[in-house]
């Protein structure tokens, strides 16, 4: 060896010395439990105790631990950060040290209400001018933007513009002279942390604009699939406005009693606001919801939808009308069976050539599942078409029920009748000689006998009688349980 040979020295110590050493590491260990007994609980967390922990999904113990580890991280920080600040009037915030930043803490998430979603944190701040001419005053009492005095004071009052969330003291009220450069410093900071929490922001609303989902959803899948409910998510069947549909293979697990399917459908109701608030009036006038409605955030009138799509699918279900069998509903994420096989999703009506005995047996289909829905649920799907509708051993599926309403809601006649206008549209133009046009649907669905011969006067009807449920609901505090056009009383709920 042309370096030499190593000289090979052997660490000699005795068993006692190994032994002290252990010692002392474990005399260490019990201070520090003893001076911090929360690392203890906060390792011990929710996500990795108890037995079911499987460790097959690489992916979701990282992010477990790691979501650990930064609990932990925070909690020290906190530690920390009161053991400096003391009694101390006067405190150090270490904040922006968090792992955890604020605006991706879960507890504040759940607490917004209407009011806090609707600081726009893109919204430029009006810039504070100086006089275009650099002066004020008059002759000998002209001051300049230079004067260090009144620029000062600007500087001061100009800390107002900065993002709310920058803490910039109680210097405002004072009589506080602020210097160009500690001014500019000041900003230059205020300015990257709105950029930051912009950024956070954004981050996180694109995660569930996009195809993929949040972390906190990511978590509630891998979940799902931990306790054997579900054996694998294969991936994305659909990613619409309000929601991303997941194909998965149904687990065995044996705490449930219920039987999963070979094949499920994950539909992950997107917990974006945007898409949502054009959808309040199917949910706001719905008086099952009313009460609840107004006092909630917006991330839980999401799980409202999800929460509505599976109390729909139930009442349809029970009717015997084909349609996904729910399998099981967690927050946002509704898991169902799978219309389809091997992972293929039965096509839509809109994309599937049939023949034409098939149309005409989907039709009539159809038809029936109108009025069963109608009659037997009290259901108005709300957005039946072409696109909610598949095709699957020879007959037709409903899906997509997160907006049905009952037929006594204040829109719902108009939604009924939207529905007949496509359903009767799209089987007269798909050759169907048979299929009713839209106001005939209406009245056979509703059992309502409207006579108007076109549609202007038609829907002047339907909104008539949807004015007259509405003012009955007004003076008798009840709603009318069905609608009768026919000068027949009405019949009312007991
Ligand atoms: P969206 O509100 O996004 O339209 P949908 O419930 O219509 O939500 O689902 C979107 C798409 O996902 C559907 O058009 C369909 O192709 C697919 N899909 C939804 N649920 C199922 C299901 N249970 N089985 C098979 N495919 C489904
Ligand atoms: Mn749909």
């Amino acid at each position: 060896c042309p370096w030499g040979a190593p000289s090979t020295t052997s660490i000699s110590c005795s068993l006692a010395d190994v032994m002290s050493e252990q010692l002392a590491k474990e005399l260490q260990l019990e201070e520090e439990n003893a001076a911090f007994p929360e690392v203890v609980a906060a390792a011990e967390g929710p996500f990795i105790t108890g037995e079911n922990i499987d460790t097959s999904s690489d992916l979701m113990l990282a992010q477990m631990l790691q979501m650990e580890f930064d609990r932990e991280y925070d909690a020290q920080l906190r530690r920390e950060e009161k053991k400096i600040n003391g009694d101390s009037k006067v405190s150090i915030s270490f904040e922006n040290y968090r792992k955890v930043h604020p605006y991706d803490s879960d507890s504040s998430e759940d607490e917004v209400d209407w009011q806090d979603t609707r600081h726009d944190p893109y919204r430029a701040d009006k810039p504070s001018t100086t006089p275009r001419r650099g002066f004020i005053g008059k002759g000998k009492d002209i001051t300049t933007k230079h004067d260090e005095v009144v620029c000062g004071r600007k500087n001061t009052a100009r800390m107002e513009n900065f993002a709310p969330e920058f803490q910039v003291g109680d210097g405002i009220g004072m009589d506080l002279k602020l210097s160009n450069q500690v001014f500019n410093a000041l900003k230059q900071h205020a300015y990257s942390e709105e950029r930051r929490s912009a950024r956070l922001h954004e981050k996180k609303e694109h995660s569930t604009a996009e195809k993929a989902v949040d972390p906190k959803t990511r978590l509630l899948l891998y979940k799902m699939v931990n306790s054997g409910m579900l054996e694998t998510i294969t991936g994305c069947i659909s990613t619409g406005k309000e929601s991303v549909v997941f194909h998965a293979y149904g687990g065995n697990s044996a705490t449930e009693d219920k039987v999963i399917p070979p094949e499920c459908a994950i539909k992950v109701f997107k917990t974006t606001l945007n898409e949502f608030k054009n959808r309040d009036k199917y949910i706001k006038d719905d008086y099952r919801f009313k009460d609840r409605f107004s006092k909630l955030n917006p991330r839980k009138i999401i799980r409202m939808w999800a929460e509505k799509e599976m109390h729909n699918l139930t009442r349809m279900q029970d009717a015997g009308i084909p349609c996904p069998q729910v399998v099981i509903l967690k927050k946002h994420v509704l898991v169902m069976s799978f219309i389809g096989q091997d992972q293929v999703p039965a096509p839509k009506l809109k994309d599937v050539t049939l023949s034409s005995e098939d149309m005409k047996k989907a039709y009539y289909q159809i038809l029936n599942m109108m009025q069963q829905l109608y009659r037997e649920c009290n259901l108005v799907h709300a957005d039946l078409s072409e696109y909610n509708m598949l095709w699957h051993d020879g007959k037709v599926w409903l899906i997509d029920v997160s907006q049905s309403v009952e037929p006594t809601h204040p829109h719902g006649l108009e939604f009924l009748f939207r529905d007949c206008r496509n359903v009767s549209q799209f089987f007269q133009k798909g050759g169907v000689a048979e299929a009713l046009n839209e106001r005939e649907l209406f009245n056979a669905v509703s059992g309502l006998n409207i006579t108007a011969d076109n549609e202007v006067d038609f829907q002047a009807e339907i909104e008539a009688l949807e004015k007259m449920n509405e003012d009955h609901v007004q003076n008798h505090g009840k709603k009318l349980s069905t609608f009768s056009s026919d000068g027949d009383p009405p019949i009312y709920d007991e």
